[in-house]
């Protein structure tokens, strides 16, 4: 948000008095007048006050006898000071905090000026009686007075204006932050950009420092996924989302919840929150008329509190964010279940090709080889027909978990066809690719699978190898090989791995 510069400050000042042309003479009669004035000032500031609450404006803000006295008693203290002579530094100051309030409270200038009128009204039969019979010097003392009036006028208005501008600022700064908010968060459809520019643009909007979304799960009934920025590794490993606390709360009672240091505070902070040199944070309700997501907290280094503004802002973005994180949520659940096979959750065949495209590409620009597996389960058919198809199925889920454990994060695992399968291995040449594929096999092997509670039986596969550059440049060549390795293992008795190439050579000796 940015920083609004007043555009009239104590600096002004001086040239104020100038131009209203108040000067040490007004200054000498108006301390003069103060000494007489200073008798009764409490009879005058209930003529005001009897006054004013004939108006409607006026009830609005001064609602009860209590709020009534304290006004009396600063309004007095006020007009003691206006004829105090003394309209230094203090004075001024304290000056420039009234129209800042006024705007706050809602306090318009019409109603302002107004009551400086009734003032002046009150004052000139007193100055007259003060006088008693120097009309030049009565005249005198209604001119200094004036002046000193209009100069309290002039500031409180211009920081009236000022506060007004700096309030109108930071609404359009927060309206094209949230603005922003709703065009980039629906643009993006990735869970983790979602939820990052969620993250980004409240922390913009309300100056946070660091910021955590935690997803709940509506199977497990627990906050599971956390997403943070700008926290440390030591506090993210450290939250908790207990049953019945803080965030639990939020989410429950679809409500916000601020936690500081405050004396009256609700919620204080946590020895944690405090050692991450956190002051305050606020944690909010990722919750739309449609959908029940979690919660977002905001956490702040130099502030206690927010403005109430900012609050009506958070529940906005909360609304759009949680639409934009159901649809990312949504459009990430569509893309797995488009690109992966349902049984074994392995991808499936039209993913693997896409990876292969991709990795293929990858690999001629890097100059680097890689490895295609083809593995297909040996006799496979016995198993549906001795144990049934359902026992069939537990199988190539097992090995398909087996498939998953043994190879590395990089290497990409797909059900290719009913029971065979197809690893791609980055970056690595055939007789490595060997070495994994007989680790695989062997595992396989040593399987111990259960028919029903009594009867186990085990099962083996049978793999072929090709590697690019080596036996293939194209995708088609890369798969038809593996194919061509794979049917020669099978003929060879089955429950073995055969490398293309080897056989390439073999070919070409004979
Ligand atoms: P080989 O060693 O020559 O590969 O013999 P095989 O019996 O494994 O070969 P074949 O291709 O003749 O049989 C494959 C069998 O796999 C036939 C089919 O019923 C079974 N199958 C394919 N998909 C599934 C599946 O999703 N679940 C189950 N239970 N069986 C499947
Ligand atoms: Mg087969
Ligand atoms: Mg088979």
């Amino acid at each position: 948000m940015p920083e609004t510069k007043p555009h009239f400050s104590l600096d002004d000042t001086d040239e104020l008095k100038r131009f209203l042309e108040l000067n040490d003479a007004d200054i000498h009669i108006l301390t003069n007048l103060h000494q007489y004035l200073k008798k009764d000032p409490a009879f005058f500031v209930d003529q005001f006050y009897s006054h004013l609450l004939k108006f409607e404006f006026s009830k609005t803000l001064i609602p009860d006898e209590t709020t009534l006295n304290k006004l009396k008693e600063v309004q007095s203290r006020y007009f003691t000071l206006l004829t105090s002579g003394e309209y230094g530094e203090a004075y001024l100051r304290d000056r420039f905090q009234v129209g800042r309030v006024h705007q706050h409270v809602g306090l318009e200038p019409r109603w302002y000026i107004g009551a400086y009128r009734k003032y002046i009204s009150l004052l000139i039969p007193q100055i007259s009686d003060y006088v008693k019979t120097d009309e030049h010097e009565c005249l005198q003392t209604v001119q200094s007075m004036l002046k000193v009036v209009f100069l309290d006028i002039a500031i409180a208005m211009e920081t009236y204006v000022d506060k007004n501008r700096e309030a109108m600022t930071r609404r359009t700064a927060q309206l094209s932050a949230l603005n922003k908010v709703a065009v980039t968060v629906n643009a993006t459809l990735g869970i983790n950009e979602t939820l990052n520019e969620v993250m980004r643009c409240a922390m913009d909007i309300v100056k946070a420092q660091a910021s955590a979304i935690v997803l709940f799960d509506a199977e497990s009934r627990r906050f599971t996924d956390k997403y943070t920025m700008g926290l440390s590794r030591h506090f993210v490993k450290n939250m908790n989302f207990r049953r019945g606390g803080l965030a639990d709360d939020v989410f429950k009672n679809n409500h916000y919840i601020l936690s500081n240091d405050l004396s009256d505070t609700i919620h204080p902070l946590s020895d944690l929150a405090r050692k991450e040199g956190i002051s305050s944070f606020v944690c909010l309700p990722l919750v739309s008329h449609k959908r029940r997501l979690g919660v977002q907290y905001l956490y702040f280094h130099h502030r206690q509190e927010l403005f109430d503004d900012e609050y009506a802002l958070l529940g906005t973005l909360s609304h759009i964010a949680t639409g934009a994180i159901g649809n990312a949520h949504l459009h990430s659940r569509a893309v797995t279940l488009s690109m992966t096979d349902e049984l074994t959750n392995l991808f499936n065949r039209r993913e693997f090709m896409v990876r292969l495209e991709q990795d293929l590409l990858r690999s001629r620009r890097s100059n680097k080889p890689f490895s295609l597996i083809m593995a297909d389960i040996d006799n496979f058919k016995n198993v549906n027909d001795s144990y049934g198809h359902t026992t069939g199925d537990m199988v190539l889920t097992e090995l398909a978990q087996i498939f998953m454990t043994v190879t590395r994060d990089i290497d990409i695992v797909a059900r290719y066809g009913g029971e065979e399968f197809i690893f791609l291995l980055p970056g690595i040449p055939d007789d490595v690719a060997f070495q994994v594929a007989e680790r695989i096999r062997k595992s396989v092997e040593q399987l111990q699978l259960h028919a029903n509670k009594q009867k186990f039986f085990h099962t083996s596969i049978s793999m072929g190898i090709s590697c690019f550059p080596k036996c293939a440049q194209d995708e088609n060549s890369l798969i038809e090989n593996a194919d061509k390795a794979l049917y020669v293992a099978k003929n060879n008795g089955r429950n073995q791995t055969v490398v293309f190439s080897q056989i390439q050579q073999e070919q070409n000796k004979e």
